[in-house]
């Protein structure tokens, strides 16, 4: 770790007993620029000829001093630059606006921060220098470990320059996680299972496996919708779902989420302040927040974005005060994601709501009849059987 403004793992720091006892904060940094928009993707990204790098850092400074004025008392444990691909962003950037959250916020020891690359070359060569910047965990978009499948995703890399990625990536970060792309047009269980088994075997702590979904006004909508695009059906889906749950278990990297794996204690911390409604706040163009019972959305355009920042000091298009059952229904759908369901207790710290006022008792006690919904360890979590019917559980759950 290269800053001395923010403590590591390995140091003995630890925060005064004032900020351990304030509230945990996550952030979420949005960096909106790709080479090329990806025809599956619906993710706030842009191509751009040129990009004011320097205003750009400026401006994402400015919005995170904003948000830091109305949360304070408040300790970063996690700081995540999503996008777009932030791997194309200068190294000098990431660092800057690394230290300029250890100078905003008491940050924890121990902090994660997360940075999501592709696996081309030219973003490979960067990873010593985001290294040193403090990042010390990369999410890496493989998507899949075939080419023709890779061309079919429109993705920038090969296999070969994905695995080099890799690679380097592997030497340089402590933690690292990839991305794959299942359920793809054509895909059998038994070339799933040898892709599924070649990923496991890179030995990564963490692998997120995302089943391929038509977005809306995305190229591949139109495809689908013209016919030109067949995805796997529910059942061929469901069976591919299993197959993964399967593997990775075996593999020692159980599901602790949907579509993400780990070994013991390598959980992304910045996806479970989500999942279990703790407070974060996210800067940059379409960035969501939730703080202090409130809800943020920035503008979505980056140059709406950066002239409102330039305006106002900060890019929010919309800020919601979220009263109690809208607070109970968001942890309840963030919550039931994770294999260990939802802690009572930390429910209500973080809601303002009790998890039994939020779901409707006689539901409940149906859902566990029928073995959708089962507490374990107090914990209310869906069953294996419950965890497909996520959706359809929760709409019968939340209390009328
Ligand atoms: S690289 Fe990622 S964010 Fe960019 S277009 Fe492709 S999927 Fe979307």
């Amino acid at each position: 770790m290269r800053s001395a403004t923010v403590p590591g793992p390995s140091r003995s720091w630890s925060p005064p007993a004032s900020e351990a006892d304030g509230r945990e904060l996550a952030v979420y940094v949005h960096w909106p620029f790709c080479v090329s928009k990806c025809p599956y993707c619906d993710f706030n990204s842009h191509v751009r000829e040129s990009i004011d790098e320097a205003g750009w850092r400026e401006a994402l400074i400015a919005d995170l001093r904003h948000e830091a004025a109305l949360t304070a008392g408040a300790s970063v444990v996690s700081i995540f630059f999503g996008g777009g691909t932030p791997s194309l962003m200068d190294a000098a950037t990431t660092a800057a606006i690394i230290d300029a959250i250890a100078a905003l916020w008491p940050v924890a020891p121990g902090v994660e921060i997360t940075l999501e690359a592709n696996p081309t070359s030219v973003e490979a060569a960067r990873f010593a220098g985001f290294a040193r910047a403090g990042v010390n965990r990369v999410s890496l978009g493989l998507q899949a470990l075939d080419d023709a499948s890779l061309q079919m995703l429109g993705r920038p890399h090969d296999v070969a320059q994905g695995l080099a990625a890799l690679d380097v990536a592997q030497a340089n970060f402590g933690r690292v996680s990839f991305d794959l792309i299942y359920t793809r047009p054509g895909q059998t269980l038994a070339s799933w299972q040898a892709e599924l088994q070649r990923a496991l075997g890179f030995g990564t702590e963490h692998l997120s496996l995302y089943q391929l979904t038509i977005e809306p006004k995305t190229r591949f909508a139109s495809l689908h919708a013209s016919g030109k695009l067949l995805l796997p059906d529910e059942e061929a889906s469901a069976d591919l779902f299993e197959l993964t749950r399967e593997m990775t278990a075996a593999a020692g990297l159980p599901a602790y989420e949907v579509s993400n794996h780990a070994r013991a204690g390598a959980e992304s911390r910045h996806n479970l302040a989500y999942w279990t409604y703790a407070d974060y706040v996210g800067v940059g163009p379409g960035a969501h927040g939730r703080r202090r019972h409130a809800a943020t959305v920035r503008t979505m355009k980056p140059e709406g974005w950066l002239a409102g920042v330039r305006a106002a000091g900060h890019g929010i298009a919309e800020e919601t005060a979220l009263d109690a059952p809208t607070r109970g229904q968001e942890a309840l759908l963030m919550g039931l994601r994770l294999t260990d369901g939802i802690d009572p207790g930390r429910f209500e710290a973080r809601t303002g709501v009790a998890l039994d006022e939020a779901i409707d008792p006689q539901s409940l006690a149906e859902l566990r009849g029928l073995g959708l919904v089962a507490p374990a360890g107090g914990n209310l979590r869906l069953t294996a059987a419950g965890a497909p019917l996520l959706n359809a559980i929760l709409a019968r759950l939340v209390a009328g």
